[in-house]
């Protein structure tokens, strides 16, 4: 084993964990499957630093995949949630916290006109697309390869990156009747776009993308990309539902639509807008979300939406990100993944750093990745020398070369220092990397 570096506990508390858990984690990615090695499990985080159950600090560039865009457990939104837990854990009934929440959604993100709080992405982008259906009373969709958006049965189609391909399940569990309406199309393919429409006359219902894809690894779309999609919804009666789960309120105050400003007709949010608890929604134009029950006919529903916890939560969150807050942000990331595309190229590794806004991801490769067939070409082996070298010298990455990595406004001038004493080693691990060490 390369990687025998020790974490006795953490090692302990996984074998624990598989006895009683599934491959022992709540989430596979957490597994370290793809690098292997013992997943930390961590036991507080305060700032930019996690701290394991073996006593190791790390600092971290997962933010947990996102929502903690101010650092873990800043002390404003830990007062917030204080204060609303003091007063009651959940309702099941409407409280003034989901109205203010979805005030200052609306407020931030103009084609915003209604919005629903749901607990996850997952069912934000599911409950999105129930609703395209149920608008145009249509059955297709149209997904793009390597976009995710939660493990929705219809959506974790993405097999089959050809022309117009019908979705073949990804997974077992999802069947042929489940993902048979989703075309999976390549990302950044309009032409392909064009020639499904072509192809389904009047039955696709909706096209749902990322808004800036971040579960391939940050490929971004290609200028004029997302605009081409929703001309040609608009063109073809479909709706275009752009998936800000990962990109909404972190990329801008705004999102990635403060970035391009194409319109959507619907669009998904989750990750910051809950401050770090389960709290996401879907919003978009008003005529369309009339169609939600109990306004309308479409069936949406959750016990804990809108927990008055986890809007409590969101809303201290979302209230603090101010444009110096996102100025911050975007200047923290500039700097590390300069570092970090230093330190590789000093060691002569052949890499492309991506970004989106303040999202950014490394493909070890040295050809610019438009969609998901590039994306797998890199050489992730590199990515696993690198990734171990790094979590042994205290700096966390998400464990998988197809994940961007977040930042946030607490990464101060110590963490970065930190991270840039880390690279030079890590640079020079990736560079001797072998793909049979994988
Ligand atoms: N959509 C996107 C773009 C995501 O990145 C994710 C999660 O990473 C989801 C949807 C699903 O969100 P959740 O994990 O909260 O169900």
């Amino acid at each position: 084993m390369p990687y025998s570096y020790e974490a006795p506990v953490s090692q302990t508390l996984f074998e624990r964990a598989a006895v009683v858990t599934p491959g022992g984690v709540n989430s596979p990615v957490r597994a370290f499957r793809a690098v292997g090695g013992t997943p930390r499990f961590m036991v507080s985080a305060t700032g930019p630093y996690l701290t394991d159950a073996d006593g190791r600090e790390y600092v971290d560039l997962v933010c947990s995949w996102g929502p903690m865009i101010l650092g873990h457990a800043h002390p404003e939104v830990i007062a917030s949630v204080q204060a609303a837990v003091a007063r009651g854990t959940s309702f099941g009934t409407p409280g003034e916290g989901e109205v203010a929440l979805a005030e200052e959604i609306v407020a931030r993100v103009e084609p915003v006109e209604q919005v629903r709080l749901v607990s996850s992405g997952t069912e934000a982008t599911m409950s999105a697309i129930r609703l395209a259906r149920g608008f145009t009373g249509r059955a297709k969709v149209i997904k793009f390869a390597g976009c995710y958006h939660g493990h929705v049965d219809a959506l974790l189609a993405a097999a089959g990156s050809g022309v117009a391909t019908f979705g073949l399940p990804d997974t077992p569990g999802v069947t042929g009747a489940q993902a048979g309406d989703t075309i999976v199309l390549p990302y950044n393919d309009l032409e392909a776009v064009h020639e499904a429409f072509h192809a389904y006359p009047g039955e696709i219902a909706c096209v749902i993308t990322e808004a800036s894809p971040g579960n391939m690894g940050v490929v971004p779309p290609r200028p004029g990309f997302n605009e081409g999609l929703k001309q040609a919804c608009a063109k073809n009666g479909a709706l275009f539902i752009s998936d800000e789960v990962m990109t909404g309120f972190r990329v801008s105050k705004a999102g990635w639509y403060g970035v391009d400003g194409v319109k959507p007709d619907l669009m998904t949010f989750g990750k910051v807008m809950g401050g770090g608890f389960p709290a996401a929604a879907f919003g978009g134009r008003a005529d369309v979300m009339a169609h939600l029950a109990p306004a309308g006919p479409v069936y949406q529903a959750g016990t804990l939406s809108g927990n008055p916890v986890a809007t409590a939560a969101g809303l201290a969150q979302l209230r603090l990100l101010d444009d110096a807050a996102y100025e911050r942000v975007d200047a923290v990331s500039a700097e590390i993944s300069g570092l970090v595309t230093a330190a590789l190229t000093k060691e002569g590794v052949a890499h492309r750093l991506q970004t989106a806004g303040n999202m950014f991801s490394v493909f070890f490769t040295d050809r610019e990745v438009t969609d998901y067939e590039l994306a797998k070409r890199q050489q992730s082996f590199r990515y696993t020398a690198f990734f171990h070298s790094m979590l042994a010298q205290g700096v966390y990455l998400p464990p998988s070369a197809f994940e961007s990595w977040f930042v946030s406004t607490a990464h101060d001038s110590v963490a970065i220092e930190r991270i840039a004493a880390a690279l030079p080693a890590a640079a020079r691990a990736a560079a001797e990397a072998t793909e049979e060490q994988k």
